[in-house]
């Protein structure tokens, strides 16, 4: 599979390339050729599989110049039931008749992100070595808070690989905040951005990729820059797999009979996720339709609904910060497909978006995304009730950020009537937002004034759940780093740490 930028200012390249390089020079995004196309009974035998056969199945068929036995050995060291708690990686659980939890956060930083970051840094490595490439690899990450960590882990003393991660200063949790800061490993670092939201963060490591002067003195000094945001298509891959095995799961219950078509729906920040869905509907899963839930930052809802994507408004910080974003990067990725894999409108949307912060798009495209996709948003008072409710009613924890996806699913059915079966991705351990969960099913009285780390404790005991190893004591773990930097002092905070002036 060879693969193309959204911006069509390049010669296509194989999967090793577009993984190392993780954005394309031309500014764009490296979307495949081609949909690799499952024919259903190939989709059926994934039912007796293994998740790590699942995955290797599917990433086949987009990294398949990667040798068989390197892709096996990189998803086999990824999904190791010592990393997710047990051999299921990503169980389906039934909620309701129709609501089906797609547990994403089994991994070691407690979020979904582990699905794709545990995997990218084995999957860059042996792409290094196939491309005979001799630089030190600078991974840069801008993160909202679970993907800092989430690479930081999943790099962590990765021979040939720096992580350099930035993080707004005051728009992550206090535990998301510990988890970068106490980090070990000997090639990782952790940036805080002061006066910063994770846009800024995202512009500032853009602005470093595709600055071309800087990387000619970066590959002078033996640097050479690739990202594990979730522009790369390494991450993006290895998302779609989840999504066959959530359907294979359903089949295998007997919730579905083989063919019939299912919802998803997914809480979105940065579009990676839903796309992800949207790439398996394309590979032929059946999908009826692409749930997307925000938080009050709903430039997506507003999207969908109108073709009009308008980033002039009020950045807001939420209780689901991994969803506070308001430049959706993914979201190029499907503007080109469904501009019939033209560049010429991508580039001019994007250009426009940039420079006047909004653009609206074609009657062709507005009319397939209402077809495919549906979206809606869920406010804070919506987000506590809907932990709570979920909680008295099935006796289920869920995260912020999963509650805004039921919340949304919620509205979706109540107005559709739409019962098919719908897989609810579920994107964070209920203990990773924990102030937000323990106030919203204890009340404000029993949870005022305690610490993060004093509820992790109260929630455990109350709902009888095991807190998870990597949440566990953070707080008396060393605080390992502590640079902080303003939105344009990151390129020199880059060059500092790799020792270059
Ligand atoms: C990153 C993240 C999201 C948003 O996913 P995108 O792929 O950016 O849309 C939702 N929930 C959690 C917990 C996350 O970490």
């Amino acid at each position: 599979m060879h693969y193309q930028s959204t911006r069509g200012g390049i010669q296509s390249i194989p999967s090793v390339q577009a993984i190392i390089q993780g954005i394309a020079p031309d500014g764009g995004l490296f979307v495949p050729e081609q949909h690799p196309l499952l024919a259903l009974e190939e989709i059926a035998a994934l039912v007796p599989q293994s998740y790590q056969e699942r995955a290797l199945s599917i990433l086949g068929h987009y990294l398949d110049d990667y040798p068989p036995a390197d892709l096996h050995e990189c998803v086999y060291s990824a999904y190791t039931a010592l990393k997710f708690g047990s051999s299921q990686i990503a169980p389906l659980v039934k909620l309701t008749d129709t609501a089906h939890i797609l547990e994403l956060w089994h991994g070691p930083t407690c979020a979904f992100k582990d699905m794709a970051l545990q995997i990218l840094p084995h999957l860059l490595v042996k792409a290094l070595r196939q491309a005979g490439e001799t630089s030190e690899i600078v991974v840069l990450v801008a993160t909202s808070g679970d993907t800092g960590k989430a690479a930081l882990e999943g790099f962590r003393d990765v021979a040939g690989t720096r992580v350099i991660v930035f993080f707004p200063e005051d728009g992550v949790s206090q535990v998301q905040r510990l988890q970068m800061v106490t980090q070990e490993g000997g090639n990782v670092h952790a940036v805080a951005v002061g006066g910063a939201n994770f846009d800024d963060a995202q512009n500032g490591v853009k602005a470093i990729f595709t600055d071309p002067a800087y990387q000619a003195r970066l590959l002078q000094h033996g640097y050479k820059f690739s990202s594990a945001n979730s522009i790369n298509w390494g991450r993006l891959a290895p998302q779609i797999a989840y999504y066959f095995s959530a359907y294979a799961d359903l089949l295998k219950d007997d919730e579905i009979r083989a063919g019939e078509a299912v919802n998803m729906v997914v809480p979105t920040g940065n579009f990676g996720n839903i796309l992800a869905a949207w790439y398996a509907q394309a590979m032929g899963l059946p999908v009826a339709r692409l749930v997307c839930a925000s938080n009050e930052n709903n430039i997506l809802t507003d999207f969908i609904r109108t073709g009009v994507y308008d980033r002039n408004r009020t950045f807001r910080k939420t209780m689901s910060p991994s969803m506070d974003i308001l430049i959706s990067s993914n979201l190029e990725r499907l503007l080109f497909e469904l501009a019939g894999r033209d560049p010429a409108p991508v580039v001019d949307w994007m250009g426009q978006l940039k420079r006047e912060g909004v653009y609206r798009v074609d009657a062709g495209v507005r009319e397939q995304i209402e077809a495919q996709f549906w979206a809606d948003f869920c406010s804070e008072e919506e987000t506590l009730a809907t932990i709570r409710e979920t909680y008295a009613h099935h006796g289920y924890v869920v995260d912020t950020h999963t509650a805004v996806a039921l919340n949304v699913y919620g509205k979706y059915v109540q107005a559709t009537g739409d019962t098919r079966k719908a897989v609810v991705a579920s994107t964070a351990s209920p203990f990773k937002f924990n102030a937000s969960v323990a106030r919203s099913i204890f009340g404000e009285a029993r949870t005022a004034g305690q610490s993060e780390f004093a509820l992790l404790e109260l929630l455990s005991q109350e709902c009888g759940l095991p807190i998870p190893e990597g949440l566990d004591r953070l707080q008396e773990k060393p605080v390992l780093h502590r640079a902080v930097v303003a939105a344009p002092q990151m390129q020199a905070e880059v060059s500092r740490i790799l020792g270059i002036d």
